[in-house]
This record gives C-alpha cells, structure tokens and sequence, in this order.
C-alpha cells in the first residue's frame, strides 16, 4: 500500500522501514506535519500515518478524503488529535496503535519524580563545575509516601508497581479499577482524596472532553500543600495557567512534564535559535522546581520497534481485510 508517512524523523524512518522489510509497503516519508495546510502531499496516498501533533481536524479530513485516502494510521494510542466522527462520517478507517511500551512511559514518570526530588540535573552541572556543595539538594524518602495516580491502565499500572517498589503508599482514582491494581495492594480512593492526601500525583488518563483541564485552580485548592504533579499524559490534562499560580503560592511544591497543551508548536523541534514567543511556557521554565521534558517519555528502543510493528501490521490487516483490530472507529 502507498503510505505517506507525516512528521517523520530519522528514527521513523529507520524503525518503520525495518519493520517493513518483508511486506513490501511503499513508504514515502514527509517531515511536515499532517494539517489542512499540508494535505496536497497526501494527493494519492490511500494511506496517511500520522502522529500526536498532527492537526487532524474535519478540514484536514474532508480534504484527504477527497483525494481519495481511506486509512489514518497513527504511530501512537492517543488518537485526541483526530475528529473521529469526521472521519467515520467522511468515510475514512483510523487505525491506532493501543499499547507499545507502558514501561517506557512509568519509568519515564518515576524519572521525573526522582529528579525533582533528588535534583539529579542540579548535581550533575554542579559537580561539573567543582562545586561539592549539598546545599539546595535536600530531598526526601519516596519509602512511606503516598503517590496518587489517575487512571489506572496500561501505564498507570506499570507506574503503580514501580512505586510499590519503592515503598510507597499508592491510592488510585480511576472510573474502572484495575484487578492487578487491587490485587497489589492500591487502594482505589475518590479524586478529592486522592488529592487532598498524596505527596505526588501522576496523571495516567487519557484526554478526553470530560478529562480537559482536570487540573485547574479548584483542583489545585484541594492538593496538599508543597505535593508533586507529575504528566506524561497530555498536556490538556492541565490548565497551566493555574498552575504556574499554585507554583508561585507554593501550593505546588513540584512539577515534572512531558506534555503541554501547546506542545505542537514547539516539541520535536530544534529551536534553540529562535525566539520562544509562548510566554506560559517561557514561565514555566524559570521556576528551579520545574523539571519539562519533550514529549520523551515513549522513545524507547523497544517502544520504537513496537510502534513500527504495529503499525505495519495495521496497514497490512487494512489493505487485506478493509479492517483492522486497532480500529478506532467503526
Ligand atoms: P489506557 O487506556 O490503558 O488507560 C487509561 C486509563 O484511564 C483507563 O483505566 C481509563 O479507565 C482511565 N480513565 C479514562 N478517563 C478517566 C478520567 N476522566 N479519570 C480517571 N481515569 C480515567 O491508556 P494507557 O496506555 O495507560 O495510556 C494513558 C495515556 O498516556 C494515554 O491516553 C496517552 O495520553 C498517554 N501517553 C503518553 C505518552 C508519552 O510519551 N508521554 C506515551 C503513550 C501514552
């Protein structure tokens, strides 16, 4: 099948032509994102493969359709960039890839945790530098703390075993609780208590209409006072202008992020010779309590070769059957 692949980089190209090997699918990769601005290169492809920063509206969709594609593929299991409903009305298969490394996701929020906590990037440029000194560095036992963690899926539950590793005491919010969760011994509370009672919380669900903005100024009222926010979910999870209120009350005494909301205007890009005009996230990054990461909490070997695998098997169901088990939409 002829697919155009959409902001790809050089790891993309390298995992998803491996994994292409032996099916033979005609691979032509762009590194623009996929966006009502970028559909002309779409012109003829029945596939496009897209990934979590691409602006996949009823604008872009209705353009694709029109030159004739039938298969979103999309090289991730959020599919909340999508208008899913344009898509089933316009015709068009979406297909996803529903889980490719969960560990990869938990140790990257357990990462994050242990950075803020024992300022890992701190001591290293410290030491660097000759400079021995341990003040500023003080941290504190995860052994014994409570870690509250929203949504307990696939990655929530790799994340909830990794606490319980360290010690600690795990309450969970979820709409659905998780057996294996249960079964380790986490103990399901309401949101309001999850917050109200745990020293770091770690946000594990997906962004939906009626998970936007979880985390606001009413939210943030009922955390414990100095606690940690941990998202390697997505950035929508979070109002960020509350947050960098809580940061500045104390309320919030730690924030590691993977994700922001505005993401697509700045991750997976080299801008460090332009003029960063978002002045939330300028902001952000000026509290010595806040540690972003870009959208890395997936790149790993493993999760790579995964993603490409899956992917190709869905195109390769697609074309063969006209559907697929990953479909999201029917
Ligand atoms: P999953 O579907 O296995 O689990 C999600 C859990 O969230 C489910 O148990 C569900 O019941 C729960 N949930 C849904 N809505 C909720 C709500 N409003 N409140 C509380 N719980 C709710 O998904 P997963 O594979 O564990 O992935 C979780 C999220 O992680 C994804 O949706 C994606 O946004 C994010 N993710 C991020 C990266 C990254 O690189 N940073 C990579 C992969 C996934």
């Amino acid at each position: 099948m002829k697919v155009a692949v959409f902001s790809s980089k050089k790891y993309d190209r390298s995992f998803l032509s491996e994994a292409n090997s032996d099916y033979g699918h005609e691979l032509v990769f762009f590194e623009p994102k996929l966006s009502s601005e970028t559909t002309a290169l779409a012109a003829g492809f029945p596939a496009v493969c897209a990934f979590i920063n691409d602006q996949i509206d009823r604008h872009t969709i209705s353009a694709i359709a029109e030159q004739g594609t039938k298969l979103i593929a999309l090289r991730s299991a959020g599919f909340n960039n999508v208008d899913i409903k344009a898509a089933t009305d316009l015709g068009i298969t979406v297909v996803r890839v529903p889980a490719y490394s969960p560990y990869a996701v938990a140790e990257h929020a357990a990462g994050l945790i242990l950075t803020l906590n024992r300022k890992y990037h701190r001591a290293h440029n410290r030491v660097r530098e000759s400079n021995f000194s341990l003040n500023g560095l003080l941290g504190f036992d995860l052994h014994h703390s409570t870690v509250g963690i929203i949504g307990t899926g696939k990655i929530g539950m790799c994340f909830a075993r990794i606490m319980k590793g360290f010690g600690c005491n795990v309450l969970a919010y979820d709409i659905y609780q998780n057996p294996e969760c249960l079964e380790m011994g986490v103990q399901y509370v309401e949101l309001s208590k999850l917050l109200a009672t745990s020293d770091i919380v770690s946000l594990h669900c997906p962004l939906t209409p009626d998970s936007y903005h979880m985390i606001n100024a009413e939210t943030l009222e009922q955390f414990k006072s100095g606690a940690m926010l941990i998202n390697t979910s997505r950035g929508g999870l979070i109002d960020t202008k509350a947050v960098i209120d809580a940061l500045k009350s104390q309320k919030l005494g730690y924030v590691g992020l993977d994700v922001y909301e505005q993401e697509g205007n700045l991750f997976f890009e080299d801008l460090s010779q332009e003029v960063i005009q978002d002045d939330i996230f300028q902001r952000l990054l000026t509290f010595p309590n806040v540690v972003i990461t870009a959208h890395q909490a997936f790149f790993t070997k493993n999760a790579l070769e995964n993603i490409a695998q899956t992917t190709i098997n869905n195109i390769s169901d697609f074309e063969k059957n006209g559907k697929c088990d990953n479909t999201v939409n029917s």
